[in-house]
């Protein structure tokens, strides 16, 4: 049976190639598809990432069953794609348990708002729970801030990354991501885009980990080609699919008041596939699939 993609791998090949892998939140049937049917026909190894905020939208074991069920048919298809499943900001360590029994290939811990020695503890914790069970580890230093139609539960305060904190955390913690907090911000940015480079290069010289950009949404393409150079190995996207989607859905309603939910289905994967493709190869991630 055809196989999640190891989280490592991966970014590591992404640092390599330079370019990033593209990690789009997902939510729904819809958003899930969409996303699969870009990698596939992009060869784009690519993210599928369930929040812990989407639980009642969907669990990480219905993710995991539609997921395996699309690798099962693109396989039986002689098709190629790389795909990994991965938890997205999640407070609760339980929910990173959920994901990991659920065989999740990675999960993103945030302990964002709490102060640094507990966030080590939390961290490995989880760092634990989840390499015993082959699942790889996320963790953010600082904070985003929360711009236009930002769907994420943090405060919302900017905390940029202090890159003399990075090297002890990720030696103590042993997590094989860290996210950053450079000056992107979730949601749409409000005015123009301000990313701390020099931040970065920082960052970059204390640690090898592959590093990650959250709040990918809108930020322009020099700037995240800049990223990928200075170690940004995995881009997340969440708030423009969804714009995307629904912007489409408004212009239908308007002519077809009546639009069956089969169709508006159809529609919402059509929308949000040609935005995801947009970010594909504004990673630079198009036909990237490598043999680990
Ligand atoms: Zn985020």
């Amino acid at each position: 049976m055809a196989q999640l993609t190891r989280f490592s791998s991966m970014l590591r090949a992404a640092l390599d190639g330079g370019y990033a892998v593209p990690a789009f939140n997902v939510y729904s049937m819809e958003s899930i598809m969409a996303v699969f049917r870009v990698a596939k026909s992009l060869e784009a190894p690519s993210i599928l990432a369930l929040g812990e905020r989407y639980f009642q939208n969907m669990r990480p074991a219905t993710a995991r069953a539609l997921v395996d069920s699309l690798l099962q048919a693109n396989a039986l298809d002689n098709g190629c794609c790389q795909i990994g499943l991965h938890l997205d900001h999640a407070i609760d360590p339980l929910s990173c348990n959920e994901a990991i029994e659920a065989g999740f290939t990675s999960v993103m811990i945030d302990t964002t708002h709490l102060p640094f020695e507990e966030q080590i503890r939390i961290t490995c914790q989880v760092v634990e729970d989840a390499h015993v069970k082959g699942v790889e580890v996320e963790a953010e230093l600082g904070g985003l801030a929360a711009g236009h139609a930002s769907h994420e539960f943090s405060t919302g305060v900017e905390t940029l990354t202090d890159p003399e904190q990075v090297h002890e955390f990720v030696e103590r913690t042993g997590i094989d991501a860290l996210a950053v907090s450079v000056g992107t911000v979730h949601g749409l940015y409000r005015g123009e885009p301000h990313i701390d480079l020099k931040r970065l290069e920082a960052i970059r010289s204390k640690v090898s980990t592959p590093l990650v950009l959250h709040g990918g949404s809108g930020t322009p393409e020099d700037l995240i080609r800049a990223a990928i150079s200075r170690g940004i190995a995995k881009i997340n996207v969440n708030t423009e699919v969804s714009l995307a989607a629904i912007q489409r859905l408004r212009e239908e309603l308007g002519v077809r008041p009546d639009i069956h939910m089969a169709d508006v289905s159809k529609i919402t994967i059509q929308a949000m596939e040609e935005t995801i493709g947009d970010y594909v190869s504004r990673f630079n991630a198009s036909h990237r699939l490598h043999l680990f």
